[in-house]
């Protein structure tokens, strides 16, 4: 068996005051129709990165709406996790790798064992969540459907990783994409693939509201003055999130507003991610130790402080100036709508899921470049009412469309599709 991750239930009544009375009304009805169903989620992490920070929401709604829903994660195994990021995550981005065959063998045989795990387990719905699980697919008896969820932005893949992956994908019952542009092309008029975008969890104590000074007070212990601009990009360290261009854009956007600070924030370093470290490496290097750049990535010099990363991150979205997430591919990247929610405008990379967030001069700004970026921080930092305007928009924009009842609705429509 597989290890479980603990969850709780959490009841959909809780959403209520967010949710349209249609959209509430639907989930109800289909919850009905799947009372007691057994729904296993698997994927790599229980911690680190949007994937595990969807499941510790959605698996306690799907719980709370009646359905005996469970989150599994994979045994870990270094050679394989250097391979589903730096080969399969890296070249899904569209970078420029080779798969070896041993490479390929490692990562079919730990399929294999994957799959042996999860044989004891039966449920009636699997939903395998992106490249490290998905190749149980080869090895899995099939009794039940089996979903396959890719969080990645495939828009412009590498082409040896999509012709090995790809046809693995498309054995799945239903393939799940978060935007049309991901899907390869053979498959776009496939019946069995399916798009949902990702969503946000309203009542976490990352996206609850936080007083704006109480948010302030917590910046201030980590040494940033709130009396002076702040711009700030939440996110993993990762070379497809550009934090370095982030730095650029800061050191162009300072020449206008020279008491400008930069926050970087990624604190969490998930199981799955080995090069973070060298990322962080790069980038600490890149600051050049600017004072006025903070850069934050150790979880335990925080708590040692009293502060969860969740609060951390909440306090940097509700009392920086300017959130960026500058990101040059991006599957969805929850931390646009995090922010948004916290009525903040966003500057985000044009690119994969973060265009299905902000219209650009709506809720934010769609930047191709460092200096475009650092353009908009300008301008947002000189009009305040146009930040209250554009961070109202994005506000309702999330509260429509990325708040974790819609995606319930999502899953639950697609298991009564499936249901045998
Ligand atoms: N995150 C966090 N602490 C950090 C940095 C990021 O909790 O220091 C969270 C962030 O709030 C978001 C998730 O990690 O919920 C990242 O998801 P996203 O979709 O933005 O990117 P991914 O890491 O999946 O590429």
């Amino acid at each position: 068996m597989l290890d479980e991750v603990k969850t709780r239930s959490q009841p959909l009544l809780a959403y209520k005051d967010f949710t349209d009375a249609a959209l509430y009304k639907e989930i109800e009805e289909l919850a009905d129709m799947l009372k007691g169903a057994k729904v296993i989620h698997v994927n790599a992490t229980a911690t680190g990165g949007g994937v595990a920070e969807i499941l510790q929401s959605l698996v306690p709604l799907m719980r709370g709406v009646g359905l005996d829903a469970g989150w599994h994660v994979i045994p870990p195994r270094d050679d394989f996790f250097e391979i589903t990021k730096n080969k399969f995550h890296d070249g899904f981005q569209g970078k420029d790798v080779e798969l070896t065959q041993n490479e390929k063998d490692i990562y079919l045989e730990h399929s294999k064992y994957i799959a042996a795990l999860l044989e004891a387990h039966k449920p009636d719905f699997w939903v395998i969540h992106d490249p490290q699980p998905l190749g149980i697919i080869k090895f899995i008896k099939r009794e039940v459907p089996m979903i396959g969820r890719f969080h990645i932005d495939g828009s412009h893949p590498n082409q040896e990783i999509w012709e090995f992956f790809a046809p693995m994908m498309h054995e799945y019952d239903r393939m799940i994409y978060s935007m049309k542009e991901f899907v390869p092309q053979e498959y776009t008029t496939d019946p069995m693939t399916a798009l949902f975008h990702p969503a946000i969890d309203p009542l976490t104590s990352k996206n609850t509201a936080l007083p704006r000074g109480q948010a302030e007070t917590i910046l201030f212990k980590f040494g940033i003055n709130s009396q002076r601009p702040l711009m700030t990009q939440i996110s993993r360290f990762d070379h497809w999130k550009d934090p370095v261009g982030v730095i650029d854009a800061y050191r162009i956007a300072k020449k206008e507003v020279p008491d400008l600070q930069l926050a970087l924030v990624g604190l969490i370093l998930a199981k799955d991610d080995p090069g973070a470290m060298r990322e962080l490496d790069l980038v600490k290097k890149h600051a050049d130790g600017d004072p006025n750049i903070f850069i934050f990535s150790d979880l335990a010099m925080v708590e040692r402080m009293d502060v969860t990363n969740e609060t951390f991150v909440n306090a940097f979205q509700t009392a920086s100036d300017v959130i960026l997430q500058k990101s040059l591919k991006e599957g969805f990247g929850l931390t646009v709508s995090e922010a948004m929610w916290k009525n903040q405008p966003v500057i985000g990379g044009n690119v994969g899921g973060i265009k299905a967030q902000i219209e650009h001069g709506v809720e934010g700004f769609l930047v191709n470049s460092p200096k475009e970026a650092a353009a908009f921080v300008v301008q947002l930092l000189g009009d305040p009412r146009l930040r209250t305007k554009m961070g109202e928009q994005a506000h309702e924009k999330v509260r429509k469309q990325f708040l974790v009842p819609r995606l319930l609705r999502d899953y639950l429509k697609l298991f009564t599709e499936l249901k045998r």
